[in-house]
């Protein structure tokens, strides 16, 4: 039984998961022996064909993945042109019938977890751990919105009186449409993470997938449908830039959730900006992750963490750790504890349970790592790796080592930028205070971790990293693996802009807008 296994999480990293790792084993024999498929949208709850016909291949191996259909303009404005019909209905559903349902799109993903995990690790290239925990994630984040949505008894409660006749409450309600786009490296978790708070909130949405991830995004479509969500509540559109411009050009979209990179998220701002009336723009944006290893840290833990958030998912996680700065006295020992770890990872096709690192996801990807690792080789000194790997297997995609530099000057693009590449410059301090200064002087403010045993380090670093999630001492990864309820996630600075983030409290309210009610009861109204 799937139930009695134990759940992959980002966290629980000592766990003996082999029963759990060979259901997903099986899981992805039975989808890599099925024939590649045509994967229609979902339209006002009809599924649909209309648009252009387009492939995706896993960047595994090459292998097609299916055919999706890019909906454009015209496909994009029937959905919304159903979502909007869908609406009204949905927001006039009681808030708690929302829950269940929602609920039942849980239940329906956890009894569905293997495939799709398996699909999940065939179009992004996850390990069996990244795959895994990314879909028990997703179904924590559903459940855990519609527990915030019953926490709280739907968004609604009384306000005071100015007057004894007069009654006042406050309602949350919802705005509308909804368009919801994904990004490629969590499109399991981070799709039904948008589309649940938009949903259990009462809007209806028009759910775009990345390019890379049509067959997740069908899964999720599906889930939906299953569970019995009403036709239009819940849309489906394939397709990149074209299919997502258009949802952002379209008057009748009330409300944007958008996870991906900074340049694209400032675009979509830039341009609901720039239209007739101003709508809500949820965004989650990338990140440039520091950490710090101070002289008191336990070097192990460290050097184990800092790996990990490096290099799991190749580096291409918002979270991922790409630099780290090493307090000057341990630098040596910490390094070669390190290089040892990272010599150690299984890079190959992620079809086995011991592979660590699979493929990045595209040649785009290997092009800007081969341009750093050029820059790093001149500007720095690689330590570990800089190649790609090639022969065999390794064919079958870019297949990248995960790479660990030292000597790049602070100022340098690759300690500065978001690269998004298994990447990781080390750079020695000699005080803990200027390292954070210097951690927080980009653009970004995703995530940060540090190892220090010592509190009044602990305390500097948590007073003074500019970060929406920060991390100390954990062997599991220095700046990443946060989960809905335990780990808020919200990005600073270039990284966010509400200022409030997904897996907490404050998500939900951010898909209604507030309206008070006031009411005289009796009387001549003065
Ligand atoms: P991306 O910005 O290239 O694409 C994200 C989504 O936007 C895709 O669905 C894409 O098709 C769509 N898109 C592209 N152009 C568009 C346009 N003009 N209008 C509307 N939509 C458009 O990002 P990606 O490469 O898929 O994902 C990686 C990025 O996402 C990284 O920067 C990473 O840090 C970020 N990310 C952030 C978080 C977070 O929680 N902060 C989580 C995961 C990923």
């Amino acid at each position: 039984m799937a139930s009695s296994l134990p759940r992959v999480t980002y966290s629980n990293i000592g766990v003996d998961f082999s029963a759990v790792f060979a259901r997903l084993s099986t899981s992805i024999e039975t989808a890599l022996a099925a024939p590649a498929e045509l994967h229609p949208n979902l339209i006002g709850g009809a599924w649909d064909l209309a648009g252009t016909q387009y492939e995706a291949r896993s960047p595994i191996d090459g292998k097609l993945l299916g055919r999706f259909v890019e909906a454009g303009p015209a496909e994009v404005g029937r959905a919304v042109a159903a979502a909007r019909q869908a609406c009204r209905g949905w927001a006039a559903t009681p808030w708690q019938e929302r829950v269940a349902l929602l609920r039942r799109v849980a239940e329906r993903l956890e009894a569905h977890k293997f495939a799709v995990a398996a699909a999940c690790l065939r179009e992004v290239g996850k390990s069996f751990g990244e795959a895994m925990g990314e879909v028990e994630e997703a179904v924590d984040l559903v459940r855990y919105y519609c527990d915030e949505m019953e926490r709280n008894d739907g968004f609604r409660r009384p306000l005071q009186r100015a007057v004894a006749i007069e009654e006042t409450s406050d309602v949350l309600r919802p705005y509308g449409v909804f368009a919801v786009i994904v990004p490629f490296n969590f499109p399991v978790a981070l799709g039904i993470g948008m589309l649940t708070g938009a949903l259990v909130a009462g809007n209806a949405v028009v759910l775009k997938p990345s390019p890379f991830a049509g067959l997740t995004g069908g899964w999720l479509a599906r889930l939906c449908e299953e569970a019995g969500l009403p036709a239009g509540v819940l849309n489906l559109v394939c397709g990149g830039a074209v299919t997502g411009q258009a949802l952002v050009d379209h008057p009748d979209v009330a409300g944007y959730a958008f996870i991906g990179s900074h340049a694209v998220g400032t675009k979509i701002l830039r341009s609901v900006a720039a239209g007739p009336f101003n709508r809500p723009v949820i965004i989650e944006m990338g990140g440039k992750n520091p950490s710090y290893v101070t002289a008191s840290a336990d070097l192990d833990v460290a050097a184990e963490g800092v790996m990990r958030s490096a290099f799991g998912l190749q580096g291409q996680k918002c979270s991922s750790g790409s630099k780290v700065y090493v307090a000057r006295a341990v630098y040596d020992d910490f390094m070669w504890r390190l290089v040892e770890r990272t010599a150690a990872l299984k890079i190959a096709p992620p079809l086995q349970p011991e592979v660590f690192m699979g493929p990045v996801i595209d040649e785009n990807a290997a092009m800007r790592y081969r341009k750093a690792c050029e820059e790093a080789g001149r500007d720095g000194k690689i330590r570990f790796g800089g190649t790609r790997l090639s022969g065999g297997v390794h064919d079958g995609g870019a297949y990248l080592q995960p790479t660990i530099v030292e000597g790049l000057a602070p100022g340098h693009r690759l300690n500065k930028d978001e690269l998004f590449l298994p990447f990781l410059s080390v750079q020695p301090y000699d005080r803990l205070e200027d390292a954070i200064a210097d951690g927080n002087d980009v653009l970004y403010g995703l995530t940060a971790g540090a190892y220090a045993t010592d509190e009044a380090e602990l305390e500097l670093f948590l007073d003074r990293a500019e970060a929406g999630a920060l991390y100390a001492n954990r062997a599991s990864g220095a700046t990443t693996g946060a989960w809905p309820g335990v780990q808020t996630f919200c990005g600073w600075k270039g990284s966010g802009v509400a200022g409030k983030g997904g897996l907490g409290p404050y998500y939900v309210p951010q898909f209604m807008r507030e309206q008070s009610r006031t009411i005289m009861r009796s009387g001549s109204g003065k």
